[in-house]
């Protein structure tokens, strides 16, 4: 528990300098992220086929995170627990380029900071 509100105050306060999304934007962000993971996968499909379907890209990955653009904010958006092996990766997509990392921090400061199971 206390190391959980530790990673959050770390993160917090990498977003401390970005304004959170307004209240429109938040809901429209908000309702896309959870309906990527809500929706499932983008066909019927058997097993893991990250090429081909949004869901398991989204969901699987190694120590890099999700081969899919944009994860890290899909899951603060969306509020959903992010798998403890991504959060190095997690690390990176802060430290990335300018304006993913901005919209990143936005993200965070709206919705939270991301939460590692
Ligand atoms: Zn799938």
């Amino acid at each position: 528990m206390r190391r959980h509100r530790r990673g959050r105050a770390r993160y917090g306060r990498s977003g401390g300098n970005a304004l959170p999304w307004s209240a429109d934007e938040a809901r429209q962000h908000g309702s896309i992220a959870r309906r990527m993971f809500s929706e499932g996968h983008s066909y019927p499909h058997k097993g893991v086929d990250a090429d081909n379907c949004g869901y398991c890209a989204l969901t699987h990955g190694d120590a890099d995170g999700p081969n899919y653009a944009g994860w890290a904010r899909l899951y603060i958006e969306a509020k959903r627990p992010i798998p403890r092996q991504w959060e190095g990766a997690f690390q990176r997509e802060l430290d990335s380029d300018k304006a993913y990392s901005h919209a990143l921090r936005r993200s965070i400061v709206t919705f939270g900071g991301p939460r590692f199971v």
